[in-house]
């Protein structure tokens, strides 16, 4: 399995490509050019990779033949074992992050014929017409409710709200126990102080189906109006869902009982915020339960994706505060606090590597052969000044004119985004086009002015 082997050959691999597709020198260190392309070092790709192993195996479904392998080669015995080191490698990248809450993976067994809730299907008779407007659906909801009077019919409005999406998160149902002869009762419940509307939606239809199934009756018709249509189609459908999987298996196992208490169900879309009376109730009600769990700390479920992405953001944070730690250069420790913009790909290849160079510090300058090799002047040929970074980009009186423009177009991007004349900066960093506080376009706009003045002066040119 994977360890200081994979690393010690990947490294110098990953290296050499960036080394390519930046055209920096050989002596540029691996920080600057991983920080300069916003690659992520060998190593804690693999820590990250191993922690995203392990989420997977330790949620396998109980049903899952691998469950129990992996049950048993966690146990103190077997301390050491492959499965041991990725237990390791997940708990330096875990964060806040429990496997318990996390989702399990869904598993069929395929010795089972087709998922038994498949059956109860027949019931439902979803219209989810994606063609059909919220008016016309509002409509036939209207239509729906006015034709059922005649009928004894429970109906149900369910709800899920997420303040902030993803946020505090509560649900509510609201219930007609006869429609049209008795006033609603509503319940609501408080899901997870942070999640999102769709767990919302489904959390309300099981805080709904709950509810209804603790009553001593059968034989009745329920009518429940649920305003998302992806918690409604997950729920009736026979197919694997890719989240929440033990609350969509709930659901559905709740449905299934209550067909077996000859209850039949109906569950329809009723479009959201159109003014519909139970819906707008039960919306009402789910935010309510939503600023419940707002100060809680009630367990997030998370699904697979989220803690897997979750893992990848914990090992970009490992590497910004190792470049933090380690950055001794100037240069580089601008570049790291705003890793994440790579390196731009606009215009002039030659020009892009000279941008590429200047910004970790290695280059063709003099004072740069000068520190590789003692018997070469270190002094600009045209002043006779120690030829540095600094000289090049700021005081070499022979590129003034250049420069002078340079600063001009530098000034008007400032101007137009209104920046206070005090924190006008021109370091390699934001000329460079580098700076995360500055947009996309802004930063092009950088780059741009900063290879006219790299291609006016020359110094660059016929270097690859
Ligand atoms: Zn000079």
């Amino acid at each position: 399995m994977a360890g200081k082997k994979q690393e010690d050959a990947y490294a110098p691999i990953q290296r050499r490509a960036l080394l390519a597709a930046t055209g920096c020198k050989q002596r540029t260190s691996t920080e600057a050019l991983e920080a300069l392309t916003g690659t992520i070092p060998v190593d804690i790709h693999l820590t990250c990779r191993q922690a995203q192993a392990y989420l997977r195996l330790s949620t396998k479904h109980t049903g899952n033949p691998i469950y129990d392998t992996i049950t048993h080669e966690l146990t103190e015995e077997r301390r050491g074992t492959p499965v041991h080191l990725l237990a390791t490698r997940f708990k330096e990248l875990k964060g806040e992050l429990e496997t318990e809450t996390v989702d399990k993976e869904c598993y069929f067994d395929a010795r089972l014929p087709p998922f038994s809730i498949g059956r109860i299907t027949g019931s439902f008779t979803p219209k989810m017409n994606n063609q059909c407007s919220k008016e016309q659906a509002k409509e036939e909801i209207a239509q729906l409710l006015q034709s059922i009077k005649q009928t004894k019919t429970t109906v149900v409005f369910t709800d899920g709200s997420s303040l902030g999406n993803p946020g505090p998160t509560g649900c509510s149902a609201v219930i007609y126990e006869h429609w049209g002869r008795t006033e609603p009762y509503t319940v609501k419940k408080p899901v997870a102080a942070k999640s999102n509307n769709y767990e919302g939606e489904l959390q309300g239809l099981h805080l709904a189906l709950s509810t209804l199934s603790k009553r001593e009756r059968s034989e009745e018709r329920v009518l429940i109006l649920c305003d998302c249509k992806a918690a409604i189609e997950n729920v009736i459908t026979t197919h694997q869902v890719d989240a929440y999987n033990d609350l969509v298996n709930n659901i559905r196992q709740k449905l299934h009982e209550m067909k077996q208490k000859r209850v039949n169900i109906q569950i329809e879309w009723c479009p959201g915020h159109m003014g519909v009376a139970g819906n707008e109730l039960a919306d009402e009600q789910a935010k309510l339960a939503a600023e419940e769990a707002r100060n809680s700390n009630m367990n997030t479920v998370w699904t697979r994706q989220q803690a897997l992405k979750h893992i990848e953001k914990q090992a970009e944070e490992r590497w910004k505060r190792r470049s933090e730690l380690h950055t001794t250069s100037k240069h580089m420790q601008k570049i790291n606090v705003q890793m994440k913009k790579k390196c731009k790909v606009l215009g002039l290849r030659s020009t892009q590597i000279a941008i590429n160079q200047l910004v970790s510090g290695h280059t063709s300058l003099n004072a740069y052969r000068n520190w590789i090799d003692d018997t070469e002047s270190p002094n600009c040929e045209a002043c006779g000044e120690r030829e540095s970074t600094e000289h090049f980009l700021y005081y070499c009186p022979r590129y003034e004119s250049s420069r002078r423009r340079m600063y001009n177009e530098v000034d008007n991007i400032y101007q137009e985004l209104s920046t206070r004349e005090k924190e006008r900066r021109l370091d390699i960093v934001t000329l460079a086009g580098m700076r995360e506080d500055l947009g996309e376009e802004t930063n092009k706009k950088m780059y741009k002015a900063f290879s006219k003045y790299i291609e006016d002066t020359g110094r660059f040119a016929g270097e690859d």
